[in-house]
């Protein structure tokens, strides 16, 4: 991704899982609900599970900030693959 000079990038590893209850699919960071194996709660229906067991897919999203740090936009930097 090119940046100009008064854009820095940092990065975001996200993942989604898709409840269980109601299908909605549902956005965590990465690390706290592949990684630490966590438990969500959905936002539409309630229900609580477990993000791991539930994810769908995982990736790192490049976030282009202006100079005093404010998020500009966000794109797919890379897709990590899910473990069996
Ligand atoms: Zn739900």
């Amino acid at each position: 991704m090119s940046t100009s000079e008064s854009e820095s990038v940092t990065f975001f590893d996200m993942a989604v899982a898709v409840c269980p209850g109601c299908g909605t699919p549902v956005a965590e960071s990465g690390w706290y609900g592949i990684d630490m194996e966590s438990d969500v709660e959905c936002y539409e229906c309630g229900k609580v599970f477990n993000m791991k067991k539930n994810a769908v897919d995982r990736a790192t999203l490049s976030v282009v900030l202006s100079k005093n740090g404010r998020i500009k936009r966000l794109g797919v930097e890379e897709k990590i693959d899910l473990e069996e």
